[in-house]
């Protein structure tokens, strides 16, 4: 049976945080009732897909900001639109501090079954500096309510290279949240993005040799704890890698609903509106753009090559009736020879030295 994904965007927040340039931002109750309002009437007037749905990902923004009536009607009419797996990953990401135990239980009771909490960090300092809204204490609070709440699948978010951080601060708080044993953890690099107020400011990064230890020392001290690394930013628990976004990097099809929402059905790419007043409306505003055989083999690269397993050739040849080989055979080899690439029976991944310069590899694709 044919197998896609639903992405569905909250873009609330309770407040902005200093380094975010995410499309979310904080609302009123009227405009999230309203933006509700549209979002169904977008999921109603949308194609069924032929197949059914593996994954569910809730994501904004802080998604846990929305009331549990809200969240139940996108919920029903998602189940009444789309055909669910019985076995399908349903995520939903929060925040510390908008989580409570009735709301996780209503969560569970909808069918979501794994939890992305953002933390960042388990430090006051980094938190209060990255303008987060929650202390420490209460991302224990929220994290122990969803283990008694019965969630068995929580991912959760750390961020890497923040100003004023040092390699033996991030040892240290990556010992920390191992230790909590959750399924899954992601650790991205902070990224000053133009526009936020981090940008405005001079801050004092760490320094490339700084980052790259702290990124090594990332796959050294969770695989110490169990947690293998599965992609370039993410660590797994075995069988609990995030179905969802294995499926963003494996190119399966996706549908994506809301402000700013993008879609992939059979290499055509929608992308709907990101401003809120045309979204409000009841118009999506959806534009599309069909990709050429060119771009859709060069992201099956860039996009598999981020998992540590690489590109598999046989999912290559079966979507474009050819190897990566006879396509980017250059490259390939290229990137061998220097030890940046290496081909497993079916994959063709990056090598650790390889990771560090994945971004370099990754363009040549394009
Ligand atoms: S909670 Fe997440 S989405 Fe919201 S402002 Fe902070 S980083 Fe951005």
């Amino acid at each position: 049976m044919k197998e896609y994904e639903i992405y569905i965007h909250i873009p609330f927040c309770v407040k902005k945080c200093a380094y975010c340039d995410f499309l979310s931002g904080p609302a009123g109750e009227e405009e999230m009732k309203r933006y509700v309002d549209a979002l169904i009437q977008e999921i109603q007037a949308g194609t069924t897909p032929e197949g059914e749905a593996v994954s569910v990902f809730i994501g904004g923004g802080t998604p846990s900001i929305l009331e549990v009536s809200l969240l139940e009607r996108v919920m029903d009419t998602l189940y009444k639109t789309h055909t669910i797996s019985p076995e399908a990953e349903i995520t939903i990401e929060a925040n510390p501090g908008t989580l409570h135990m009735d709301k996780l239980k209503a969560y569970r009771s909808m069918g979501i079954n794994r939890l992305s909490i953002g933390l960042q960090s388990p430090r006051e300092k980094e938190l209060r500096m990255l303008g987060r809204i929650h202390s420490y204490e209460d991302f224990l609070e929220s994290f122990y309510n969803a283990r008694r709440a019965e969630f068995d699948n929580i991912n959760i978010d750390l961020m890497m290279a923040l100003p004023g951080q040092t390699a033996d601060d991030w040892r240290e708080n990556l010992d920390t949240i191992a230790a909590l044993k959750s399924e899954h953890i992601s650790a991205y690099s902070l990224i000053v993005e133009p526009g936020t107020p981090f940008a405005a400011k001079a801050l004092a990064l760490p320094d490339e040799d700084t980052e790259y230890l702290m990124y090594d020392d990332t796959e050294r001290i969770l695989s110490q704890w169990g947690c293998h690394q599965y992609e370039i930013s993410n660590y797994a628990l075995p069988g609990r890698e995030c179905v969802h976004n294995t499926g963003y990097w494996i190119r399966r099809d996706y549908l994506g609903y809301g402000l700013g929402a993008a879609s992939l059905c059979q290499n055509t790419r929608y992308t709907n509106t990101s401003d809120m007043r045309t979204y409000l409306t009841g118009d999506p505003g959806r534009a599309s753009e069909h990709l050429t055989l060119q771009d859709a083999m060069a992201e099956q690269m860039f996009l598999g090559l981020r998992l540590t397993r690489g590109v598999s050739r046989t999912l290559f040849f079966k979507n474009f009736g050819r190897t990566p080989e006879q396509v980017y055979g250059k490259v390939i080899r290229k990137y061998t020879d220097l030890g940046f690439l290496e081909t497993t029976d079916d994959h063709i991944r990056l090598t650790r030295p390889g990771i560090h310069v994945s971004n370099v590899i990754m363009s040549e694709f394009l």
